[in-house]
């Protein structure tokens, strides 16, 4: 049995979105998941779309995500170079071979020849009229020249192209993993460009013939894919290499939060959700796309949440780890319709990696946030404020302002809840209450709890008389953690403080 081999063949035309990742994955966990390779290949032939740090993001990304390859652009491996730039030599050889086999041509026409053609075509009723069997004949191609004719012409400096010469009639079909059998009609596809004139191929070209070359078993990609694979399973054909055809996997779209259609770039600016693992700033408009990283984001949890964007392996569980996924993954879970991307989801996995993960690590992952909202806590009362916080917040750059009383004297007080809880003998309770404090030599939670809950006994109070306007008093909210324990950690001096500032300003 051949060796599974797999390719993540992103295009550097502009960061490498959720999508884009979600390909990545489940190409990563089959490989994992057959004892298989991972290759990431880099399919910068078309030069008109080249963004130039899109490479370094791609590598970022995936990294970034615990994707790990096998064989790439800086991962070594003996079938590259793995970037096409590097292999132009190798698609000019065979698109040649493609020539002289019959399976391809030469074709001269110029711009104004194709448009001609294109017009004179839509005049007699054809919509979007293709270069296909149809008017082959009659344009300006090899396939009418003499032997001499196209030696003088491929010497003179008129620039050509070379397209493929899809049969003219019969069909191609091929099997996909997810959808079944499909099968395309000759007649109604078009002689697509191999090569074109500066000498570089294009996509189909160059793709088919690194995934012979690079040995790949499975072509696992983006549905939009699709309505090219015809053209690429004729190519493999037309090349001999029938026997080396890929299994195809072609996934389902990732649609928008609301509405019709796939997933865009700028639905993370309408929705103001992050829809790029890294955040990018392009540089020519001056736009910044959100990351899910640079929210705050566990990776293991994005991972997580993008690999049921369109698989299912059954059951109730969802929580998975980048291992227990390779053990559950296979292709036959992958549905057929787009799923829909939803960020809240995105929280509610994080929220899940929040509570499962170590108050140290936590507070490790807060520390820049913490920075940028203007603290500079100490680690070890970070790692408390995360033991106390963690079931309070779904992503761990919420915790500045989420926890900011503790942080802050200066937090903010919830107005309305201080107005519908501050009563007549408000002040005289929080006088004695923190008359009490001063006199606690111990300021341990349990402590302060046992002392302040044997006051309100004493005084016939009702703990809601007392216990939000402490908390108010202290934190500036009624969300937050456990008041005894918040007050423990903010310590003695600080709270007495809190507690005569609220009653200076109610006075
Ligand atoms: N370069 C293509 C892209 O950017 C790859 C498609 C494929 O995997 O064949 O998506």
């Amino acid at each position: 049995m051949l060796k599974t081999r797999v390719r993540f063949a992103p295009s550097p035309t502009g960061p490498l979105h959720i999508g884009g990742l979600r390909t990545a994955l489940y190409n990563y966990l089959y490989a994992r998941s057959k004892g298989g390779d991972m290759v990431l290949r880099i399919e910068d032939t078309d030069r008109t779309r080249y963004v130039d740090r899109a490479e370094e993001y791609i590598f970022e990304a995936l990294k970034w995500s615990g994707i790990e390859l096998d064989e790439g652009p800086n991962a070594g491996g003996i079938l590259g170079p793995y970037r096409q730039s590097e292999r132009l030599g190798i698609y000019q050889n065979y698109a040649k071979k493609l020539v002289k086999s019959g399976h391809a041509y030469y074709a001269f026409d110029t711009v104004e020849e194709l448009e001609t053609m294109r017009t004179e075509r839509e005049a007699q009723g054809i919509h979007s009229p293709k270069y296909d069997w149809r008017i082959r004949e009659e344009m300006n191609t090899s396939l009418k020249m003499t032997e001499d004719e196209l030696a003088r012409r491929l010497k003179s400096d008129q620039p050509y192209v070379i397209r493929f010469k899809i049969p003219d009639e019969g069909e191609v079909t091929f099997s996909d993993e997810i959808r079944g059998e499909v099968t395309f009609d000759c007649s109604e596809l078009d002689d697509k460009v191999l090569l074109k004139a500066d000498g570089w191929p294009t996509y189909h070209m160059a793709n088919v013939v690194d995934d012979y070359l690079m040995q790949i078993s499975h072509v696992i990609r983006g549905e939009e894919w699709l309505s090219s694979t015809g053209l690429h399973v004729l190519l493999y054909s037309a090349l001999g290499w029938d026997k080396s055809i890929p299994v195809f996997a072609h996934l389902p779209l990732i649609l928008k939060p609301t509405g019709k259609g796939k997933l865009s770039k700028r639905d993370g600016a309408k929705f103001g959700i992050p829809v790029f693992p890294l955040e990018w700033k392009d540089e020519q408009t001056g736009d910044l796309f959100l990351g899910f990283g640079e929210m705050g984001f566990d990776p293991a949890a994005v991972i997580n949440f993008i690999a049921l964007l369109g698989w299912n392996p059954g059951g109730e569980e969802e929580i998975f780890s980048m291992a227990e996924l390779t053990d559950l993954f296979s292709l036959e879970k992958v549905g057929k319709s787009g799923a829909r991307f939803d960020f809240d989801k995105a929280r509610w996995f994080n929220q899940q990696y929040v509570l499962n993960s170590g108050a140290a690590e936590l507070a490790a992952q807060a520390q820049p946030f913490l920075k940028k909202a203007g603290f500079a806590p100490e680690e070890e009362y970070v790692v408390r404020v995360c033991e106390l916080m963690r079931e309070r917040i779904q992503v761990i750059s919420e915790l500045p302002e989420a926890a900011i009383f503790f942080f802050t004297k200066d937090f903010p007080m919830d107005q309305k809840q201080l107005k519908k809880r501050w009563k007549e003998n408000s002040a005289e309770i929080l006088e004695n209450i923190n008359r009490l404090i001063g006199q606690l030599d111990d300021f341990s939670k349990s402590k302060i709890e046992k002392e302040i809950k044997s006051f309100i006994n004493e005084k016939d109070l009702k703990f809601g008389q007392v216990l939000p306007l402490l908390r108010l008093a202290v934190s500036g909210t009624m969300e937050g953690p456990d008041i005894f324990a918040a007050m423990e950690l903010i310590g003695k001096v600080k709270c007495e403080r809190r507690l005569a500032e609220l009653l200076q300003k109610m006075n």
